[in-house]
């Protein structure tokens, strides 16, 4: 699973909770963050192999302190515990169960996983393996992630008051995930080495928090001034 992770930042973001979405981003991709880390660290092992999946080349054949179940839960757990502090401590909105949005955000991440990775996923440790295996169905998997993100950016344009400039924003944004998840999913490319990948996921998880941040910048005076 790649881009329709982010649906679920777009999904739980409101009025209501603002959670600015950069944050969201983050915690839909926090596994992911520490895995690359780990994985750079040497901490954790990936073999990316050319057709290993129909629609992934990688083999996390172990990474259980970012993704087995009790480490997601725990670092779910933490996650939301940090959120909780950051607010405190910088005097920025926080509204009741924000924390426990953050928390859940990141636990999205494993269970989306879980549909898309074959069984690679660990319970505790590195056992009890599992995984659903969508990535070996391409196109069904394509098309579960675009529908995800197009239904959570749909939710998000709904739920959130915003200049019209904003709203056009969001959609290039949405088109832009689109047009890289096609990339991902259907140009033929050769396999990067295990430090690249880990690399380029921290480039481009980090390019989406960025315009996820700059997105929520515009229009904004006039959003305050608004009656
Ligand atoms: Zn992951």
């Amino acid at each position: 699973m790649f881009v329709g992770h982010y649906s679920v930042a777009f999904v739980a973001r409101s009025e209501k909770n603002k959670i600015p979405l950069w944050v969201l981003f983050i915690a839909v991709q926090f596994l992911d963050y520490i895995w690359a880390t780990l994985v750079l660290l040497g901490i954790e092992k990936l073999r990316v192999i050319k057709g290993f999946t129909a629609g992934s080349m990688l083999d996390s054949y172990f990474h259980p302190y970012s993704h087995s179940l009790i480490a997601a839960i725990a670092w779910s757990c933490v996650a939301g515990l940090a959120y909780k502090i950051f607010c405190s401590r910088h005097g920025c909105l926080y509204r009741k169960y924000a924390a426990f949005i953050v928390g859940a955000a990141v636990f999205s991440h494993w269970i989306l996983d879980l549909i898309a990775h074959p069984r690679d996923l660990a319970i505790y440790d590195n056992r009890w393996k599992v995984g659903l295996g969508f990535w070996n169905y391409r196109d069904p998997e394509f098309a579960l992630e675009i529908g995800l993100l197009a239904g959570g950016i749909m939710l998000y344009l709904t739920r959130n008051a915003m200049s019209a400039i904003r709203k056009g924003a969001v959609i290039a944004f949405g088109i832009a995930l689109v047009v890289i998840q096609i990339g991902d999913t259907y140009v033929p490319r050769n396999p990067l080495t295990d430090n690249a990948t880990a690399m380029g996921v921290w480039l481009f998880y980090t390019l989406f928090v960025v315009v996820a941040f700059l997105i929520e910048k515009i229009g904004n005076r006039r959003q305050t001034n608004a009656p």
